[in-house]
């Protein structure tokens, strides 16, 4: 990253800067673009592509932004919060080696974001992958000096669920789970979390909303955030009903680039000892436990 702008970084993100360049064997490129929406947005890049057209190894990151480089949004209100967010990704593709999902068969790509309409992104393999990614980097701000993101607009979706069954029960679950994930790793507000509880149980998903919440939570602990990426994913094939073998994953390592489906077996260490395995045949095994 030239000098002149990561000088402007606070030093945590300074930190975060080297190390993803460290990892990553390139520098991160900065744009500035006043077109650029939303406030700020990274991306790895290989050769000319996204992770969609992936196929050799020649890797740029980039990080693109409107204004100022401080600049804040409606959800990130702190300055420099919206470059955290943007640099965290980086961190977990090219530091942790979190996977990204290259393709889920059924679902369009969404190569690039679509903007206004939030729910049509979550259908997409790109939303499907940043529900996963936004449980890591969100929870860890505070890790880097910032406040979780705001909260208000939390409260506001849970009152806004409505009481009429959904006409597409896939886009309900999604929609609701996501929140769910949100409410339990964004907000210590207990009267929050129990007001959230209460509208999971009123969709019949309490149960699948607390199981999830409980693997996401060791699995986002665990020291090693590759496989852990496959145990998040699989335990989002069983709670949405996506056969794995529709997911395509991106195989990053250094000086490679390919495709690869989920590891027939993967274990997966847990935070301060012991590890779980995780078996996707036959099917309806789910997650060990
Ligand atoms: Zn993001």
């Amino acid at each position: 990253m030239v000098n002149g702008i990561k000088r402007q970084l606070p030093g945590t993100l300074q930190k975060l800067v080297d190390e993803i360049e460290q990892a990553a064997g390139v520098e991160i490129e900065v744009r500035h673009d006043p077109a650029q929406e939303p406030t700020a947005y990274a991306r790895a890049l290989y050769g000319d592509h996204g992770q969609e057209g992936a196929t050799h190894d020649s890797l740029r990151l980039t990080l693109s932004f409107k204004g100022n480089i401080a600049a804040t949004s409606s959800v990130y209100r702190q300055p420099f919060a919206v470059v955290a967010h943007e640099l965290l990704h980086l961190h977990r593709s090219e530091v942790l080696r979190a996977p990204g999902i290259h393709s889920i068969t059924g679902l369009p790509p969404s190569s690039s974001p679509i903007r206004g309409d939030a729910v049509a992104r979550l259908f997409t393999t790109t939303g499907f992958d940043e529900l996963v990614e936004h449980s890591a980097i969100d929870p860890s701000l505070p890790d880097y000096g910032f406040e979780f993101p705001n909260t208000g607009s939390i409260l506001e979706t849970w009152d806004a669920f409505p009481k009429q069954p959904w006409e597409n029960w896939g886009r309900m679950r999604w929609i609701v789970l996501q929140e769910f994930l949100r409410v339990q790793f964004l907000t210590k507000n207990a009267h929050l979390q129990r007001h959230a509880e209460g509208v999971m149980l009123r969709f019949g998903m309490l149960t699948e909303g607390r199981w999830l919440v409980e693997q996401f939570r060791w699995l986002l602990a665990s020291p090693d955030q590759y496989t852990a990426k496959f145990g998040m994913c699989f335990c989002l094939c069983t709670i949405f009903r996506v056969p794995p073998s529709e997911f395509m994953f991106l195989e990053r390592r250094p000086g490679y680039l390919g495709i690869q489906s989920f590891p027939p077996v993967f274990t997966v260490p847990k935070a301060g000892g012991g590890q779980i395995t995780f078996h996707l045949e036959p099917p309806k095994s789910g997650c060990s436990r």
